[in-house]
């Protein structure tokens, strides 16, 4: 059917400047470059460009420049170009338009409203380049109260615990949905900084089995690549329940993306669909959920922390409390704008909650009902640099996950395009042409760098406040201000307006 949708953006190529090298013919994996044997020129297809800029950051010469398209539509407040756009898809497809990433949508981001204190005349800064800064964090269950005997040692034994350097980890992303090249990016980024990955709903690969010391496993409602070797293999285990990207449905990684190594890592047929259903099949209820931690546990001889990953979603607070209550280590908050490799578009950029709402109320009702102790909490959803993360762990989280922003650090442009498999960055792609665009020798390096960047700037804003470990902060919600907020807002967040 002809298409009657416009494109979207427009390449020009200053033929001056080109020396018809065909970088970005090779580059493009839309179809957007070629090389015309004809005229003896390189021609392009605006029409299929993504904006994913993987030509012109290839061109050695800087003769590319994409540009948005010009407006296409009269302006009109309700129908915009977007909702043009979806209507035209979905006549000419007639199914659910699907899409990758976080949502774009412009719902308030509660972390551009809140504002970190600092110290002045009274309790003096601390320099971070001269004096110790802890950022060292232990995620798992605390004891309800601590004895200590004469020698140092505590009376009671410690749950198991994940110790991590900084408080920043690399969140869920499945072999199949993200290349093996960028798996191992993040496993060595991981180890290299004490951190820790997490391996997404897809299994282990055996080559990823050596980083074990800093892999989260995932157990999901498809069950992919569970088995005792892989419980065994982890720091941690975590049960996926809902994803912020998806909050109420499954997922689905399409027959063409699962490769003969996917399939082996998933424990299913190659090139057939891996389906996972919307609910977990063994969990209808709290008591459902408290049994399958416990046979984790039980499986894992209690040595691991088991986390429990949700979707923020309105009762946030009163899962969060269950969950508690049934027996997680770690609970998981993934917000509003949490990143996926594919999504109906409906369902990301309609359904859940901004993670600073879902955070502030999960950490007040753990602290009212006096089980905040019991819990790590971990957040995610479009955490964007490190004064998210310190407004994070002021507002009451005790470690956060990152997802975009580290696929950003290895080249994404955030394009959305990562449910085609076709991701021109290597990234979100199973097609082994593309996955070499990848070299974890440099991804690692990337995503390092991320991190160790981001724990100076930490260091930097808790010296500020006059605080020499990240533990000081935790909830401290006296060391936020809230700006351009309503007293609602206010109340929910737990924190005061500027100049009060
Ligand atoms: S990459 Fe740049 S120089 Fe090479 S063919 Fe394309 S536009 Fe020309
Ligand atoms: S991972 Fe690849 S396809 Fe997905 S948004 Fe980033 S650049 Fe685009």
């Amino acid at each position: 059917m002809k298409t009657y949708l416009p494109s979207k953006f427009i390449l020009e190529r200053d033929a001056e400047k080109c020396i018809q090298c065909q970088a970005c013919v090779s580059q493009c994996s839309f179809d957007v470059n070629s090389y015309d044997a004809r005229d003896d020129e390189i021609v392009s297809n605006s029409e299929n460009c993504v904006g994913c800029h993987r030509c012109a950051v290839f061109c050695p010469t800087g003769a590319i420049a994409i540009k948005s398209a010009p407006l296409q539509y009269r302006e009109n407040y309700n129908w915009r170009p977007e909702v043009i756009e979806d209507i035209t898809k979905q006549a000419e497809t007639g199914g659910v338009l699907l899409t990758g990433m976080g949502n774009d949508k412009g719902y308030r981001i509660y972390w551009d409203h809140l504002v970190l204190n600092a110290s002045q005349v009274t309790n003096p800064s601390i320099d971070p380049l001269r004096e110790p800064m802890e950022l060292t964090t232990y995620l798992g269950r605390k004891p309800d109260r601590v004895e200590v005997n004469p020698d140092g040692s505590l009376k009671e034994e410690l749950p198991p615990q994940i110790r991590i350097e900084v408080p920043v980890m690399f969140s869920a992303m499945s072999y199949g949905a993200v290349s093996l090249n960028v798996q191992e990016s993040f496993a060595r980024a991981a180890t290299e900084m004490g951190t820790m990955w997490n391996t997404g709903e897809g299994g282990l690969h055996p080559e990823l089995y050596k980083y074990a010391d800093n892999t989260i496993v995932q157990v999901a409602s498809g069950r992919f690549g569970v088995h005792a070797g892989y419980l065994d293999a982890a720091r941690a285990v975590e049960i996926k329940i809902g994803q912020g990207a998806k909050p109420g449905i499954g997922g689905h990684l399409p027959g063409e993306k699962v490769s003969v190594d996917v399939s082996q890592t998933r424990m299913i047929p190659p090139g057939t669909d891996a389906i996972s259903p919307a609910p977990q099949h063994d969990i209808y209820s709290i008591e459902d959920l408290s049994q399958l931690i416990y046979a984790l546990k039980e499986a894992t001889n209690y040595t691991k922390p088991i986390s429990v990953k949700i979707a923020a979603v309105h009762n946030a607070a009163a899962i969060a409390s269950g969950m508690v209550r049934a027996g997680a280590d770690i609970i998981v908050l993934d917000g509003l704008r949490g990143a996926t490799g594919a999504a109906p578009k409906v369902i990301r950029d309609n359904v859940g909650i901004p993670i600073e709402m879902a955070l502030a109320s999960v950490d007040s009702r753990l602290r009212q009902e006096g089980i905040r102790n019991r819990a790590s909490i971990v957040v995610s959803g479009g955490i964007r640099n490190s004064g998210d993360v310190t407004k994070a762990i002021a507002l009451g989280a005790d470690a956060i996950y990152i997802g975009a922003a580290a696929l950003i650090a290895l080249g994404c442009t955030v394009c959305q395009q990562c449910h085609t498999g076709k991701c021109a960055w290597g990234i979100c792609t199973s097609d082994p042409r593309l996955s070499k665009r990848i070299n974890p020798d440099i991804g690692a390096r990337r995503l390092a760098n991320l991190l160790r960047g981001w724990s100076l700037e930490i260091k930097d804003m808790l010296g500020g406040m006059g605080l020499n470990a990240l533990e000081s902060l935790r909830g401290n919600r006296l060391q936020l201000r809230g700006v351009g907020l309503s007293d609602t807002e206010l109340e929910i967040l737990g924190v005061r307006m500027a100049g009060n």
